[in-house]
């Protein structure tokens, strides 16, 4: 099986399942006991917690909460700092579903929202950004890396439009497809609070963080024991948060990292006629769109399923609904959404793989076209 849909999810290594079964196993006290069977468990999370902020350039393991996840993350970023006195909110038309259905909730209860359009290569408008902002605007969201296309949106220019136009503002950012993939630094980057998950970084499901610099700004959304600073009670998903450190130990170096995912995508464009296909894609190596005229993305998808090539038509959360939000907004025509795909790769993919794999895609494309003929 070739798997190149790495934006879905990723494959644990052995490793981190040994860690998760370890935790889930032998050292399965609860974090809050006070005997020291909990205690050792409660420290083993914070050192955890320790190598996870290290990979984001923050210095404290308070600003960091264990969450279940991106979805929730993002949930608690926008609804726990939201407040009723807040004018104006303002999204990128960007957003993956957890953070775009939170905005569309918010405005059917009577906020005031905005969406900032995209460039044609993905990343936000920065000239309708500037537009957008004034001093009514008390919350922002918009993602880092662009789950659909890899654009990547520069948070350090975003946040300083924040601070000239709406000092007083919160400004949140989805970083789930840039964990792991570019190096990060919350304080550089200028943002309040920033979204991560562990599945997508070779870490287990179910698990993800949120950083917020200042703790005082956040309400809960789920009420309970007081875990996590009282921000987040639950009792902690112990095996995940361990297996996820483990998987973020595991990533090596970063740089190499992207140069040999990059390769992986040359290899596998160097298979594609442009011709006939369009990317639609250009930043962050890990995520390749394209788009096919006249052919629908669903069938190429189960004809290279029925090879053992794993891809998706756009993200796998919006894969079912008809239309695509993202491409739309970059100013795809209708036509060649409906044929669009979604080619995703790893650290663990081979050149040889994406090279046999573009191969197969191309193939399948030009015998689709064949049978419309
Ligand atoms: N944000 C982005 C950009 C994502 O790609 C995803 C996963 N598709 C999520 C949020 C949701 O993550 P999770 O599965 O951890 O809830």
């Amino acid at each position: 099986m070739i798997y190149l849909d790495n934006s879905a999810t990723t494959q644990m290594s052995t490793s981190t399942c040994e860690i998760y079964n370890k935790f889930a196993h032998e050292f399965f006290f609860n974090p809050s006991s006070i005997y020291y069977q909990g205690i050792n468990v409660k420290n083993s999370i914070e050192e955890a917690k320790n190598i996870i902020c290290k990979t984001l350039g923050i210095e404290y393991n308070d600003n960091l909460i264990f969450t279940s996840g991106a979805t929730e993350s993002n949930n608690l970023a926008i609804l726990g700092s939201y407040k009723k006195n807040i004018q104006k909110v303002v999204f990128s038309i960007g957003e993956h579903p957890s953070v775009y259905n939170v905005a569309m909730q918010l405005k059917k209860q009577g906020t005031c929202v905005e969406f900032i359009n995209l460039q044609p290569n993905g990343e936000i408008d920065y000239f309708d950004l500037e537009q957008k902002l004034d001093e009514t605007v008390g919350l922002i969201s918009i993602m880092h890396v662009n789950n659909e296309t890899g654009a990547i949106n520069d948070l350090n220019k975003i946040s300083s439009v924040i601070k000239h136009k709406c000092p007083n503002a919160i400004f949140h950012s989805d970083g789930v497809q840039a964990f792991g993939k570019i190096s990060l630094n919350m304080d550089y980057f200028g943002v309040d609070m920033y979204t991560i998950s562990a599945h997508k970084a070779f870490g287990p499901k179910g698990v993800g963080a949120l950083y917020v610099k200042n703790k005082q700004k956040l309400n809960p959304i789920v009420f309970g024991g007081g875990q996590e600073f009282g921000i987040r009670s639950g009792t902690e998903n112990v095996a995940g948060i361990m297996a996820f450190a483990d998987a973020v130990k595991n990533f090596g170096n970063i740089k190499e990292s992207l140069r040999h995912v990059q390769s992986c995508k040359d290899a596998f464009l160097k298979e594609i006629d442009l011709n006939i296909v369009t990317v639609n894609s250009f930043h962050l190596p890990h995520v390749l769109s394209l788009s096919i005229n006249g052919i629908n993305g669903e069938t190429l998808v189960h004809m290279l399923e029925s090879k053992e090539i794993l891809i998706s038509t756009g993200s796998a959360c919006s894969s079912k609904k008809s239309g695509n939000r993202v491409l739309k907004a970059m100013g795809v025509a209708d036509d060649s959404i409906l044929g669009s795909v979604r080619v995703s790769f790893s650290k663990n993919n081979t050149i040889e793989e994406c090279s046999y794999a573009g191969k197969e895609l191309m193939s399948n494309i030009l015998e689709l076209k064949d049978k419309l003929k």
